[in-house]
């Protein structure tokens, strides 16, 4: 199942724990599209003709585009590529861009899935992630978005903020479920080098994540979640049976897809590639007929590893018979080391399967990087 990411790099303000690629002026947006399309020409041929079945369009926040920018980007599309009559289309949207004029447009857009940014129902925690909205208008985009007819939805969620208790966390994720959504992915707040947020707890202003609150967060998500019947089919993200989320299944299952716009990146089973992090770059690179990328040819180590870091998170799990086709070697170090992570309850073997355990999931990087190659 082949399919197209689109980055959208443009955001309204910079929330301070970012670290994806944006702008927030969007003075570069009309060049940016028209090199959009050019991008479209020029990589036309990186998915072999495969029928599309996902389109995301994600950011950055593709919900600052237009009627008309949305417009043109899908008829880019269907002149250049072959998307399915039944292609999941996403577009990640902020809750204050979710007006009901807004939400009428997209209804009449081929996007079929949203994906909100909600992060929070405690205000105090927006504040601290400096987001562009409240909790009320989170709520109310999510409402309204189901008022218009929306049947796909998925909301983002963090956890481990300072001020966010054991109790208001598990408030925050009856709240994401008793708006009625598909679809929950909850990340663990991070802090990442040269974000605002590293910026403001290394001087002192402001206290930081502390791992052990994050790691009980993490249990109650998973009770929480299991309790009202959502299905954890990858470590952080939670759906109702039929509403995995094709973008990140594809992803997890080591499909094919396309990365377009800065800083996106493409992967064809070879090779992964990523395009210049920079919009102002990517439009002139693309004027001259070319796209900036970094490419990296998988060697067989990584595509070994990158297998085992995708596929323990998920529901999918880990399977043995597949790295046996790797080479015989990779299936000797995963069996070798794997061992005292069963021994423990960390990870459960069925057959020719390993999966992590609930315990395991919160040490899910060490397992995997312990059962790499070198
Ligand atoms: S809206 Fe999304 S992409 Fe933009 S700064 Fe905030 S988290 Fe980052």
């Amino acid at each position: 199942m082949a399919g197209i990411y689109i980055h959208i790099p443009y955001c309204k303000q910079a929330c301070h724990y970012c670290d994806f690629y944006f702008s927030t002026s969007l003075n570069s947006k009309q060049a940016y599209l028209a090199a959009l399309a050019k991008e479209m020409d020029l990589r036309m041929a990186y998915l072999a003709d495969e029928p599309i079945h996902s389109v995301y369009l994600g950011g950055g926040t593709p919900s600052l585009l237009t009627e008309d920018d949305l417009a043109g980007i899908f008829n880019e599309l269907n002149r250049h590529f072959s998307i399915a009559p039944d292609a999941e289309v996403t577009l990640e949207a902020n809750p204050d861009d979710l007006s009901p004029q807004k939400l009428n447009q997209l209804r009449n857009s081929p996007v079929n899935r949203l994906s909100i940014g909600i992060q929070s129902f405690e205000d105090e925690d927006l504040v601290y992630m400096n987001r562009s909205h409240t909790v009320a208008m989170g709520t109310e985009a999510v409402q309204m978005a189901r008022e218009y007819g929306f049947k796909n939805i998925s909301i983002d969620l963090i956890y481990g903020t300072p001020g966010l208790s054991d109790e208001l966390w598990r408030r925050n994720i009856r709240k994401a479920v008793a708006l009625g959504v598909q679809h929950i992915s909850c990340y663990a707040l991070t802090v990442e080098p040269r974000t605002a947020l590293d910026h403001f707890i290394r001087s002192g202003s402001i206290t930081g994540p502390v791992d052990e609150q994050s790691s009980v967060h993490f249990e109650i998500l998973l009770e929480e979640m299991k309790k009202n019947g959502f299905i954890q089919y990858e470590i952080s993200n939670f759906a109702r049976e039929g509403f995995y989320s094709r973008h990140n299944s594809n992803y997890w299952l080591n499909e094919a897809y396309l990365g377009l716009g800065p800083s996106a990146h493409s992967y064809n089973g070879l090779s992964r590639q990523w395009n210049v992090r920079n919009t102002n770059q990517y439009i002139r690179s693309i004027e001259q007929g070319k796209v900036g990328f970094e490419l990296e040819t998988l060697l067989p180590n990584t595509i070994y590893n990158e297998y085992i870091l995708t596929s323990l998170r998920t529901i999918w799990g880990t399977d043995l018979n597949r790295i046996r086709m790797m080479g015989e070697n990779y299936l000797r170090t995963c069996e070798k080391e794997v061992q005292k992570y069963i021994q423990s309850g960390d990870v459960i073997r069925k057959e020719s399967q390993l999966f992590l355990s609930d315990k395991g999931k919160l040490i899910a990087d060490r397992i995997s990087s312990d059962l790499f190659a070198v």
